[in-house]
């Protein structure tokens, strides 16, 4: 039966020129021992949320790490004093790893869905696992541009129509009508401006 009861939570904050991190972690007890002689390990588990402007563009995203060790307060102290796990030892994996900061932005991913630089990447590897959302920062400038761009076109249309003497409605070709007279293809009234000569 494994217990994994959280006993300890801590909050780091960092922020780096070029990004800002937020992580909690908790200690995760071990398993109860089936034998006593070998040592009970803990997990550290650091969930961090980040965002940065990485390559011209607006990434953000949340990474979970796992640390294990067989003594808790080394655990907490490790992630305290530092970006990232330093170690990972212990079963399942003996070998020494070493995570710093943020790599996982560099990986290559194996799941990804990217189209014009945006989009949603994720990846697992060693006990680390991240997600990434990426949005181009010229996205998000045309994003903001878009009712800018929708509201000079229909002015540039207006004008064209008035200029040319055609309904402001429709584009229907007003010629030979009066002002007032409502426009025989919309049925609304047309431009009230008397047409200046067509081209
Ligand atoms: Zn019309």
């Amino acid at each position: 039966m494994i217990i994994a009861l959280a006993i300890a939570a801590r909050i780091r904050g960092t922020v780096a020129s070029d990004h800002a991190v937020y992580g909690i972690g908790e200690l995760i007890s071990p398993p109860a021992a089936t034998d006593p002689s070998r040592p009970a390990w803990w997990t550290f588990r650091l969930r961090d949320y980040s965002i940065g402007l990485i390559g011209g563009s607006i990434s953000t995203g949340v990474g979970s790490y796992d640390s294990l060790g067989p003594d808790p307060a080394v655990l907490s102290r490790q992630w305290d004093a530092s970006l990232g796990p330093k170690f990972r030892s212990g079963p399942p994996a003996p070998a020494q790893l070493d995570f710093r900061g943020h790599d996982w932005f560099d990986w290559a991913w194996p799941d990804r869905l990217v189209i014009l630089g945006a989009g949603i990447q994720h990846g697992s590897r060693q006990g680390v696992n991240a997600t990434v959302f990426t949005i181009p920062l010229w996205l998000i400038a045309a994003l903001a541009a878009m009712p800018l761009f929708i509201s000079w076109s229909r002015q540039r249309r207006l004008r064209r129509r008035l200029s040319q003497g055609r309904c402001t409605h429709c584009g229907y070709h007003r010629a030979g009508l009066a002002p007032e007279q409502p426009c025989p293809e919309c049925g609304r009234q047309g431009a009230i401006t008397t047409p200046t000569t067509s081209p």
